[in-house]
């Protein structure tokens, strides 16, 4: 039996699983709303733009604290067509970090430029200023910081850097809907703001759904023209440019400014979940991603490092508590993205053999929530053993 659906069962004998994620709480939340909203547009027949997808688009601007937002298809869209709007392409070379959803690497690719892997910080797996300089060349256009797992490197000295270099900042926010540096919102940082929409993602549509949001008009009015087959805005059949067609549903607006109303909520409950977790860590053995001072993370994914993942994992399945690993292999090791790597990344590649992601969604109640923190402490306990045993 597969474990969703074990997650599902009570197994004989045992507690039910703790799911990995539930998306169905959250869908619980929003349903009439999104009920509601979808006759609308369903006795209307406006699937494609309309108001539901400005609307939406208007609230995740105000959200994020940028002037525009551009629904799009997908996050890899988002940072397709951000590169592509900011004339990145062939010959150009885009900085991005070697651990991080394929996506990001992809999108680069796709675009026509080179990406660059760089290596990241052991405590909160961010690149860092260090590490995005020392590969900085004269063909680098663009940085994309990718806030991993919902956190936010030093985003004051990645900019310093940036500008200082003269090139680009844009952010795969993907997993980071409502993360702050010192108050500010992500995707408010770079020239632009790349966000997935993906239903497991912090802000989750009923599908596919992206978005670009960013502070430039001209960038907002080329990303809108692009989306949509290269249209000058307000004609149906004149086209000044070869682009794609990457549009945002009506119906998944919908879905999406239903639960953007809950997010900060649901974040809060996240981010209470980890401080939980972090405390029943208290053997220090399992080390949970370490957030950035001045930032907030939104926890899209609850990270630990340990010595001996196959350990963790046959103890979390001993218990029923399903678990992940996010990522298993370093972008810049995966098939067909070794031919852009020009030297190993040790920090990258230790990391990815010793973390797992937990259990982490906001509706989970206090028993599951206690089930994984004893689950934490024990293996905690264990390590810290085997560790000075072996030593
Ligand atoms: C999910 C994700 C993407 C891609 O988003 P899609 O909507 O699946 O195309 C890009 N970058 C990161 C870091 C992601 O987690």
């Amino acid at each position: 039996m597969a474990l969703a659906d074990a997650a599902t069962a009570a197994s004989p004998g045992g507690d039910a699983w703790v799911p990995f994620t539930d998306l169905r709480a959250m869908t619980l939340e929003v349903e009439t709303e999104i009920w509601r909203g979808w006759s609308a547009i369903v006795e209307s027949s406006a699937f494609i733009g309309g108001s539901a997808v400005e609307l939406f688009e208007q609230q995740w601007a105000e959200y994020c604290g940028t002037a525009h937002a551009v629904g799009v298809a997908n996050g890899t869209d988002a940072l397709q067509l951000t590169l592509m709007a900011l004339g990145i392409g062939p010959g150009d070379e885009v900085i991005v970090p070697a651990n991080t959803f394929i996506a990001t690497a992809e999108a680069v690719v796709l675009s026509g430029a080179t990406p660059r892997f760089v290596d990241v910080d052991p405590h909160t797996l961010l690149i860092t200023p260090e590490t995005v300089e020392a590969s900085i060349t004269d063909e680098t256009r663009a940085l994309i910081v990718v806030h991993l797992y919902g956190q936010l490197a030093d985003m004051d000295a990645l900019r310093a850097l940036t500008d200082r270099a003269g090139i680009m900042l844009i952010e795969d926010a993907a997993q980071a809907h409502g993360g702050t540096w010192r108050g500010y919102r992500a995707g408010s940082f770079g020239v632009a703001g790349c966000f997935s929409f993906y239903p497991g993602k912090n802000l989750g549509a009923f599908g596919d759904a992206g978005a670009v949001v960013c502070s430039d008009p001209v960038l907002a009015q080329r990303l809108r023209s692009m989306r949509d087959h290269g249209r000058v805005a307000g004609s149906h059949y004149q086209h000044d440019m070869i682009a794609t067609n990457s549009r945002l549903d009506a119906l998944q607006a919908v879905v999406l400014s239903a639960k953007l109303a809950r997010l900060e909520a649901w974040n809060e409950s996240r981010r209470s979940i980890m401080a939980s977790y972090r405390a029943a860590a208290s053997a220090g053995s399992l080390r949970f991603i370490e957030e950035t001072p001045g930032a907030r993370g939104v926890y899209h994914l609850a990270v630990a490092r340990v010595s001996d993942r196959s350990a963790a994992e046959r103890l979390f399945a001993e218990r029923h508590l399903q678990t992940a690993v996010h990522y298993p292999t370093p972008c810049h090791l995966s098939g067909p993205y070794r031919r852009f790597a020009d030297s190993t990344l040790p920090v990258a590649e230790g990391a990815a053999g010793q973390i797992i992601s937990l259990p982490l969604f906001p509706h989970m109640d206090q028993r599951q929530v206690a089930r994984v923190c004893e689950a934490i402490s024990e293996l905690d306990q264990r390590l810290v053993y085997a560790e000075s045993s072996s030593a």
